[in-house]
């Protein structure tokens, strides 16, 4: 019998500047959730791959960490100007493997192409601080400089934005990088490491090795990764931050979300419905910036409710490269099925199932991995469909009396990465920012996704670690600060001083 995989392309590593195919014998499938066929296969990485990228990573280290940093930043700009040249093909990519409607694939490309923008403006990023004086004669000054390798771990859901919040820093502090993609959407990777290579960065600076928790156990333990960054769900975010703290390395390790929306009485209702649209069904669900609960405050339920219901059932959901696609399918077939269970457990919980997505087809693609979008109402927080992270196009509305109990209600999830808010009334906002307990806050913007140069983080249990990705908490992830005191004594010296300096 010939096997039906033998055509399949493979998708492999790629280290020290050249592409590797890989040696290690276990494949995984890559589909093309539209049609559901499997399009290609990727290598999953032994440890001794695994060694062959961080050794070419080390082997690079001096030389780039030598380099200028406008040298290094110049180096950027050309792929900078690359990535927007190539920025369709890359969004193509991603569509073809995650799912995401073509547009928004575009926008996931620019946002990461912001990121290195950011970057290229490396040389005033690292200019530290000095103080002339602090006694007699004497100088301080902070420098920072770069770590060595640093490994970046990332998720499916955004293949080429979230690998971008973290190598374009890195290696503008002049660090050198392994990447390890999600092994479900693997093949940008490797072209985002073809265009660094054309811009001109020299081999080793930026590898990938592709794979599953082999490869990801083999970088957290290896001597010469002194820094991981990891973007995934909470429970493989919290064994990265404890693994990669136990082995005495920084490691910033953001994880899930149960991104929340309050409505207030006073809102504008078409921009709260539109807002919730876009956030909860956009990308199928599948960011970690979407907004899965509604929460809806006095009678705003009763005015908001009917037109919610009904741009649900008007969603557009076919392939992503359709122009008219609002949403695309989901990524595997077994994120599907979950998501599917999901609603059947708020069924069973006694949430109103107002809209239900389960066993949605799309006409020409009947085995794609397509859900409808599903809308519960009278959602309770002891509900596992409240409290756990679904990941999928299911909007769950929870009813409040007022803005206290709208804030104690976000307070209390375990998740703390994005929240909006929408509201006319000022003062009101500002109550909510001061007082809600979570990293990112929208008021009336539904995704409050922060800019480049603001850096992006959540609280509690969506992210481990001290600092968040990219913007200057990044600069400062990637580097590690130096103290020098500067003393040029005139020739006579006073002695040996027991005495610990102070200001003179
Ligand atoms: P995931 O945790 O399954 O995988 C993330 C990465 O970890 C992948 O590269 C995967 O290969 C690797 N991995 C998986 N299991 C592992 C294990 N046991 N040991 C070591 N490595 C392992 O996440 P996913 O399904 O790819 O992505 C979706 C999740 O990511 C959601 O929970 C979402 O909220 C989260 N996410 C968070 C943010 C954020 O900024 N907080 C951003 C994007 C996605």
């Amino acid at each position: 019998m010939t096997n039906p995989r033998a055509e399949l392309t493979t998708v492999g590593h790629h280290i020290n500047g050249q592409a590797v195919p890989g040696t290690g014998g276990r494949m995984q499938p890559v589909y093309h959730p539209a049609s559901g066929d499997v399009a290609r296969q990727v290598v999953m990485a032994t440890a001794d791959e695994v060694n062959a990228a961080v050794a070419a990573a080390r082997a690079a280290f001096p030389a780039w960490a030598e380099a200028a940093p406008l040298r290094r930043a110049r180096i950027l700009n050309a792929f900078l100007a690359l990535l927007n040249e190539h920025r369709d093909d890359l969004a193509a990519m991603i569509t073809a493997e995650h799912g995401k409607v073509f547009s928004d694939a575009q926008g996931e490309v620019t946002r990461g192409a912001e990121i290195v923008e950011f970057a290229c403006g490396i040389p005033q990023l690292l200019k530290g601080q000095y103080t002339d004086q602090v006694s007699t004669g004497i100088d301080n000054w902070t420098m920072r400089q770069p770590h060595g390798v640093c490994a970046g771990i990332t998720p499916f859901n955004f293949p080429v934005m979230v690998p971008m919040w973290m190598f374009p820093v890195a290696i503008a502090c002049g660090n050198t990088f392994v990447l390890k993609p999600s092994e479900r959407d693997p093949s940008p990777s490797l072209f985002i490491a073809q265009l660094l290579t054309q811009a001109g960065l020299p081999p080793g600076v930026f590898n990938v090795v592709q794979g599953d928790h082999v490869a990801v156990d083999a970088l957290l333990a290896h001597v010469d990764v002194k820094a991981v960054s990891f973007v995934g769900s909470t429970a493989v975010a919290r064994h990265i931050y404890e693994t990669v703290a136990q082995h005495g390395k920084r490691v910033q390790a953001l994880g899930g979300a149960k991104n929340h929306m309050v409505v207030l009485p006073d809102a504008d209702i078409q921009q709260a419905v539109d807002g919730l649209i876009g956030a909860a069904y956009g990308s199928a669900g599948e960011r970690c910036m979407s907004i899965s609960v509604a929460v809806l405050v006095g009678d705003v339920a009763d005015a908001i409710m009917p037109r919610l219901a009904e741009r649900v059932r008007q969603l557009v959901i076919r392939d992503g490269m359709d122009k008219a696609a609002e949403m695309g399918p989901i990524v595997t077939r077994e994120a599907r099925d979950r998501i599917e269970g999901f609603i059947e457990l708020g069924v069973a919980e006694g949430a109103e199932l107002i809209v239900d997505g389960r066993g949605f087809t799309v006409p020409g693609h009947e085995s794609g991995f397509f859900t409808g979008g599903t809308l519960f109402d009278r959602v309770t927080p002891v509900m596992r469909i409240y409290k756990e992270e679904i990941f999928g196009p299911v909007l769950s509305c929870v009813r409040v009396p007022d803005l206290g109990s709208a804030i104690e209600l976000v307070n209390g999830h375990e998740y703390g990465n994005g929240v909006a808010c929408y509201t006319r009334d000022g003062n009101a906002a500002r109550e909510f920012t001061r007082r809600v307990e979570v990293g990112m806050v929208g008021i009336n913007v539904p995704i409050p996704v922060p800019m480049a140069w603001h850096g992006f983080g959540g609280w509690k249990r969506s992210l481990f670690g001290d600092m968040h990705a990219y913007g200057e908490e990044g600069v400062r992830f990637y580097t590690r600060q130096k103290s020098v005191m500067q003393r040029w004594p005139e020739s006579v010296s006073k002695g040996p001083e027991f005495v610990i300096p102070t200001s003179k």
